[in-house]
């Protein structure tokens, strides 16, 4: 079998009008069409280039090369995880149910205590960013991740359960420049079932 040695854009397991009025079909449309398979196609021209200046033996500034694969890959990656994040509306929200939210009472105290932190988090990202929930492996803990672009504040190896993209182009159709309006609605859309699977393949 051929090995797929590029990036392909994901098929959603819901259609863009489904997490209206959450998140609008346009927003979302344009958000998986346009800004995810810009990454896609970010990371695989840069694996492109790659291929060919090792196959033509020419210079390439490495460090600049990298640091944008770093940032395509990161943005594919996160868009992926946060898909499968989300449910159609009425399907999911409110709280998790089984081991994920035995954890988050063990770790934050509180669902309640959990969504106060992981929204600050996401508020408060400086420019484009996401708020992560990883779980560390070496700990057994849960511990949120403010992640800048794609790519910075990343610890190596946490397993990520659940992320949220604050980029303006997340919500700028639907809220305009107001962030905390798009995170209040993310929290009616989250699809925990799937986020408790995440955890429990992690652990
Ligand atoms: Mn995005």
């Amino acid at each position: 079998m051929e090995e797929n040695k590029f990036y392909v854009l994901p098929k959603l397991s819901y259609d863009y009008k489904d997490l209206a009025p959450h998140m609008s079909e346009e927003q979302l449309r344009i958000h998986h069409s346009k800004h995810h398979q810009a990454y896609v196609n970010g990371a695989n021209s840069i694996l492109q280039k790659l291929d060919k200046a090792r196959k033509e033996g020419t210079e390439l500034d490495v460090r600049a090369t990298l640091k944008e694969l770093s940032f395509n890959i990161g943005g594919h990656l996160l868009h992926s995880l946060f898909w499968g994040n989300l449910a159609p509306a009425g399907k999911g929200g409110g709280e998790p149910s089984g081991a994920l939210a035995d954890f988050i009472d063990k770790e934050f105290g509180s669902f309640d205590r959990f969504k106060k932190e992981f929204t600050q988090a996401a508020v408060s990202v400086e420019g484009s960013g996401w708020a992560a929930l990883t779980l560390c492996k070496q700990t057994n803990r849960l511990i949120i991740m403010q992640v800048e672009k794609h790519n910075t504040n990343v610890y190596p190896m946490f397993r990520i359960l659940m992320v949220l993209d604050v980029f303006e182009h997340a919500y700028y159709i639907d809220y305009k420049n107001e962030r905390a309006k798009f995170i209040d609605a993310f929290w009616n859309i989250v699809n925990w079932d799937g986020i408790n699977k995440r955890l429990a393949e992690a652990k």
